[in-house]
């Protein structure tokens, strides 16, 4: 039996349990799977938006250099210089200031005693417009715009290319030695807050220098820690004017906002999509009055060069969804792979019991047939012994004679029993026991039997007791008679000459009434652990043969069967003082209610 149990731990339950685990391992990757793919899809929404705003913005540089050249055919150039400051706004929107420089470094516009946006202007950028004064600047580098061919025809500026080199020795045009810190963290950054870089990067250098061969640009400085972006084009008709304006950055914000606004519609509810200005501060939502802490986006991107420190940045409408559906996710697998593991080892264990089980069954009805042959090898010798010496006409005394058709009688009538037994049990294995619903008396049913039985007890020095009181049930007079034939027939075969065997019937008036009938005597008892099994077919509480007390492990099944059979129910307990008690508890008749 220990090794099925064996069996079932090392071939279902080990390898069921190390699938669990591994389940539940596969479960807690997929998830890590599932949260990058989302880190990563938002992220590629906003370097995509950061993508499109730059394309914007060369859109809004080209308008520019455009509107430029549309202003200037027919008229005499250096006079639409002068008042290019006020053409400008009034012909493109999103112009604050306009100015003209020339190669050479001379501002034609706007005028020194100008407005004051004007003169602010020019109090930042005089010297570096003309020239006297390198400048740190954010540039567009050429690869965003790869439109825009210098213009062959346009004579270069003298320049003196200033280049960084950075720390692996390389060139390059756009240093990132001085680049500054990013103003917001994403959440889905792996980087320390003091790593992250910005990737717009600064340079210092001569507007002369930036210019050099190109038709038109834009370029981003900071003042007083506030962006201020100016586009600039140079027309073709007029190459040694520089024409520009400083961006008014609230007309643009205006017309970023719908880009920003547009959102996949599957994502409509579960990011807010944001533009933040170079202070952090959003500028443009796709949500309209959605609040969150801004320096802590779920993924951010910095628009670029053209805009310096400005970043998309995607927040999560509802942070705690995700977490809240990845934790019923979590719990939905885990009982999943629980319940699974559960069903394998219950149902394994079930199996493995079924098999110990049959196990024992098979070695029972082994013990049966060894015991039934026993059982009717020995009758059978004595009858035929018996029968030989009658035959012979050697015995002659009469009361010889007598004694041995006594034996034989008995043997026979034992034989009868046991082959009744079997019998009786097969029918009833068969469920074809029909049982007759008699008024009947325990007491009766006792006297009746005892009468019949007595004397083959107290000849095996049983003294035998009878305590009884009238109680009526409904049932078949043979059956319950033969229940209390085994039962008396157990207590003579189980106990040691010299002890008592003991009839009770009574009413039980307890909270549950019942007819109640006990067998008991003084033998052995059943030994601890074997109170039910007693009960079970064929089995035996000693080894039969061993012990040499005869009998099928039949008895006490049939018994039950019957009892059972009368809706009631038979147990075994030890008897104080030693011994056995068997129980048969029976529902009371109606009469006996009434
Ligand atoms: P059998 O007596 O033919 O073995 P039973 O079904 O009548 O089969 O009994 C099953 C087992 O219960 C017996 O083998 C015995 O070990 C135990 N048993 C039954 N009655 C008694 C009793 N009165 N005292 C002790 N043991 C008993």
């Amino acid at each position: 039996m220990k090794k099925v149990y064996v069996l079932f731990i090392v071939a279902v339950l080990s390898p069921s349990l190390i699938l669990a685990w591994l389940a539940a391992r596969s479960m807690r990757d997929q998830q890590v799977l599932i949260e990058r793919q989302r880190a990563l899809l938002f992220q590629t929404i906003c370097d995509r938006k950061a993508n499109d705003l730059q394309q914007y913005l060369l859109t809004c540089q080209h308008e520019f250099s455009e509107k430029v050249s549309s202003l200037l055919p027919g008229v005499d150039a250096v006079e639409t210089a002068k008042s290019f400051d006020d053409m400008v706004r009034k012909y493109w929107p999103l112009a604050e200031v306009g100015f003209v420089v020339t190669t050479t470094g001379q501002i034609l516009s706007p005028r020194v005693y100008g407005r004051a946006e004007a003169r602010d202007f020019l109090a930042q950028n005089s010297r570096f417009l003309a020239n006297t004064q390198p400048a740190e600047v954010y540039l567009s580098p050429k690869r965003l715009s790869p439109n825009l061919e210098p213009n062959p025809s346009v004579p270069e500026m003298p320049t003196e290319v200033h280049k960084d080199t950075s720390s692996d020795g390389k060139s390059a045009f756009f240093a990132s030695k001085d680049a500054a810190l990013r103003k917001v963290v994403p959440q889905s950054s792996k980087n320390q807050p003091g790593e992250l870089y910005s990737k717009a990067t600064s340079s210092e250098t001569e507007f002369k220098q930036l210019v050099g061969a190109e038709s038109e640009g834009m370029l981003g400085r900071f003042f007083d820690n506030r962006l201020s972006l100016i586009v600039w084009a140079r027309p073709v008709t007029n190459p040694n004017l520089i024409f520009g304006a400083k961006v008014n950055l609230a007309a643009l914000t205006e017309r970023l906002a719908p880009l920003i606004a547009s959102v996949d519609p599957e994502l409509k509810n579960v990011i807010c999509l944001a533009l933040l200005d170079d202070l952090g501060r959003p500028v443009a939502l796709s949500h309209r009055g959605f609040s969150s802490n801004w320096k802590r986006p779920f993924a951010a991107t910095e628009v670029g060069e053209l805009l310096p420190h400005w970043e998309t940045a995607v927040y999560l409408i509802d942070p705690t969804t995700s977490t809240r559906a990845a934790r019923t996710l979590t719990l939905i697998l885990s009982l999943v792979i629980l319940t699974l593991v559960l069903a394998i080892a219950v149902g394994s264990w079930l199996l493995a019991r079924d098999i110990s089980r049959r196990l024992t069954l098979a070695r029972q009805k082994t013990d049966f047939v060894s015991n039934v042959s026993h059982e009717l090898k020995t009758p059978l010798t004595s009858i035929r012994m018996f029968a030989e010496l009658l035959a012979d006409g050697r015995v002659t005394a009469e009361s010889k004679r007598k004694a041995y058709l006594e034996v034989i009688t008995k043997e026979a009538a034992r034989l009868t029993r046991m082959v009744d037994e079997v019998l009786d049990f097969a029918r009833a294995e068969r469920k074809e026991r029909r049982y007759r619903r008699e008024e009947l008396d325990l007491a009766r049913v006792t006297a009746d039997t005892l009468a019949e039985y007595r004397e083959g007890l107290e000849a095996a020095g049983l003294a035998v007791k009878v305590d009884t009181e009238s109680v009526r049930v409904k049932g078949d007079p043979d059956a319950l008679a033969q229940v209390l034939l085994n039962l008396l027939s157990n207590a003579e075969k189980y106990s040691a000459r010299g002890g008592e065997v003991m009839v009770r019937s009574r009413k039980d008036n307890s909270s549950r009434p019942a007819a109640v009938w006990e067998v008991l005597d003084r033998g052995p008892g059943v030994p601890v652990g074997c109170e039910e099994k007693i009960f079970e077919q064929f089995y035996r509480a000693d080894d039969a043969l061993s012990s040499g007390v005869r009998g099928a492990g039949l008895g006490l099944t049939v018994a039950r069967q019957i009892v059972r059979g009368h809706n009631g129910e038979l147990t075994y307990a030890a008897r104080e003082g030693g011994g056995s008690c068997f129980t048969v508890r029976l529902p009371l008749s109606d009469e006996h209610e009434k």
